[in-house]
């Protein structure tokens, strides 16, 4: 992908784990590159079309300057986060703090710490059968487009479908949702089971009736299998509604 490079920024901040270095502050260094397409303002030489690398230099001293982290991870995190959320052309930043004078009493270059963080694309499926469904459903929703880590894309139409494994309760509103994310796939699925929770979710049956059914059926092209998350999603092949719902939104 295309890319803007910011080398060696030189900033002053307060950041470092010594009181004497919130005391006094330190001289920072920030490489910062840009992943984005590039194409529409090298063919139009639009700087509308671009993102305005001055924009972020300032952006990133402002940060330094004016917040206080004690690990230089922390900061890099901050600015990355910034940075995606401030310029929407911008997919993924890597990111690198630089500390030429951490004060360990032994001669050192510098050391630094480098970060790669971009937004991710997810499928989100839906489903409520308990309660008013929709509400249930568009609640859900409105807690995604408000939480700063995650832009809803694109929200299929709503389908009723007949109960799965356990078949004694009442018809379900299904549906998925396409989003980009900050979010790694464990702190999506912790979100997620937060606004669950919000809704009033209980788990007393397996497959039993839910207020609100958040699954992660995809994440970017990963493949996981751990003790917490599968994704793709299990028991999607199971259910022909998430393929017809994502056929729908991944055109
Ligand atoms: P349920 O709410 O009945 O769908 O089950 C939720 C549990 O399934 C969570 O506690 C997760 O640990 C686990 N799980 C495994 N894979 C996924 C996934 N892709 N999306 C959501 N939950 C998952």
């Amino acid at each position: 992908m295309d890319c803007i490079r910011i080398r060696n920024l030189e900033v002053f901040g307060h950041h470092g784990v010594y009181r004497e270095e919130n005391k006094l502050g330190q001289k920072f260094i920030v490489c910062a590159d840009l992943y984005m397409d590039t194409r529409t303002a090298g063919l139009s030489d639009d700087i509308e079309q671009s993102v305005n690398y001055g924009e972020v230099c300032k952006l990133i001293d402002k940060h330094m300057r004016e917040k206080t982290f004690y690990l230089i991870e922390a900061a890099a995190e901050d600015l990355a986060k910034a940075i995606l959320l401030k310029f929407d052309r911008i997919e993924r930043v890597e990111l690198e703090v630089k500390k030429p004078w951490a004060p360990i009493g032994l001669p050192i270059e510098e050391v630094s710490v480098k970060i790669d963080r971009k937004w991710h694309d997810a499928y989100i499926g839906l489903g409520s059968n308990m309660g008013d469904k929709w509400d249930n459903i568009n609640e859900a929703l409105k807690k995604m487009s408000l939480d700063d880590d995650i832009k809803v894309i694109e929200v299929s139409t709503l389908i009723e479908t007949r109960p799965y494994g356990y078949e004694e309760q009442d018809d379900f509103l299904n549906g998925a949702v396409h989003i980009t994310t900050l979010y790694s796939p464990s702190e999506l699925l912790k979100c997620l089971s937060e606004f669950e929770n919000l809704a009033g979710r209980k788990r007393e049956i397996h497959w039993g009736p839910r207020t609100l059914d958040l699954d992660i059926l995809f994440y970017d092209d990963i493949i996981l299998d751990t003790r917490e998350l599968t994704i793709p999603h299990f028991d999607m092949i199971n259910r022909d509604f998430v393929l017809n719902i994502l056929f729908l939104i991944k055109q």
